[in-house]
């Protein structure tokens, strides 16, 4: 059995929010860690109760969409709300953190952060991470796929593999296994 680490878990908890974005130009999740314990998780998205860019379109300006929040500031300011410290925490984000986001996320005290892509990694961010003493780690995203149903595809590829050892004329069944990989994989 697989046990994944720590850190795909947390990970893993980022690219869930990620799905919850409201923003269509880049979906972005963030998990803020403490003591191996989630604390807030956030993703970017526009203020509570706000038109969203997936129906009105993004707000753009200077080539930022400036509707949204992003995912690390959403769970800082979670923390800030609801008076949970983020004081020696770790975050971990889908994606290396604007200039914006490093600076809060420093400012919030937080000493790690774990990032799954690069994504224009701003070269004064990475210069304020390492003054601030702020570790910066890149998790391997290869690793965090997770399949819920892997054991259904399993099961519906040895099926498939069967039928074509097989020679006889299978044209029925191998419909009948089209439309179930279809419901499987869309
Ligand atoms: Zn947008
Ligand atoms: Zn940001």
């Amino acid at each position: 059995m697989n046990r994944i680490s720590w850190d795909q878990y947390f990970m893993a908890q980022s690219h869930l929010l990620a799905l919850r974005s409201t923003c269509t130009r880049l979906a972005v999740g963030a998990t803020i860690v403490r003591d191996k314990r989630i604390i807030a998780g956030g993703y970017n998205g526009s203020i509570a109760g706000g038109e969203h860019c997936i129906d009105e379109g993004c707000y753009v300006i200077d080539n930022h969409c400036v509707r949204t929040i992003h995912a690390e500031m959403n769970a800082i300011l979670q923390c800030a709300k609801f008076g949970v410290p983020t004081s020696d925490a770790e975050i971990y984000v889908t994606h290396f953190p604007c200039l914006q986001c490093c600076k809060a996320i420093i400012q919030a005290g937080i000493k790690t952060v774990y990032y799954a892509e690069d994504y224009k990694n701003h070269p004064y961010g990475i210069e304020l991470f390492q003054k601030a003493g702020v570790e910066v780690l890149k998790v391997d995203s290869e690793e965090l796929t997770i399949d819920f149903k892997q054991a259904e595809k399993r099961a519906l590829v040895d099926e498939i593999l069967s039928l074509i050892e097989n020679k006889e004329d299978q044209a029925e069944s191998v419909q009948k296994l089209r439309e179930e990989a279809d419901k499987l994989f869309s």
